[in-house]
This record gives structure tokens, sequence and C-alpha cells, in this order.
């Protein structure tokens, strides 16, 4: 399986929760990023998603 990774930036306010839930993430210019885009296994990612207050983080399965 292969789950993708996508933050939408307009809505990501920098609060780092995602960056402090999973080491997935970094924060770059005030915004989070996702070092890996797409992973096989799911790991923290789910808990990153759930972690952000303003549902910036999509973990969507893509096979
Ligand atoms: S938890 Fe959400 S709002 Fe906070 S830095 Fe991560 S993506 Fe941005």
């Amino acid at each position: 399986m292969t789950f993708k990774i996508t933050i939408d930036k307009e809505k990501c306010i920098g609060c780092g929760a995602c960056v402090a839930t999973c080491d997935n993430y970094e924060l770059k210019d005030g915004k989070a990023i996702a070092k890996k885009t797409e992973v096989k296994e799911l790991g923290c990612n789910q808990e990153a998603a759930d972690s952000c207050p303003v549902d910036a983080i999509t973990v969507k399965e893509v096979e």
C-alpha cells in the first residue's frame, strides 16, 4: 500500500503540532512540509493529520 500526504499551505498556520507528533514533518518558512510525501507505511502520519487544528494535512491511500 502507498499513502500520499498533502499539506494545504493556505490552511496551515504553522502551529507545529504535526512536527511535534511525527518526524516526517518539519516547518519551513512558517509552514509545515512533509519530508516524504509518499510512504509505504502510515506510521505516525495519521496521528499528525489528526493533530492538525485546521485539517491542513490529508493522508490518502493511493493503491
Ligand atoms: S499541525 Fe497543521 S497547522 Fe500546525 S504546522 Fe502542521 S500542518 Fe500546519
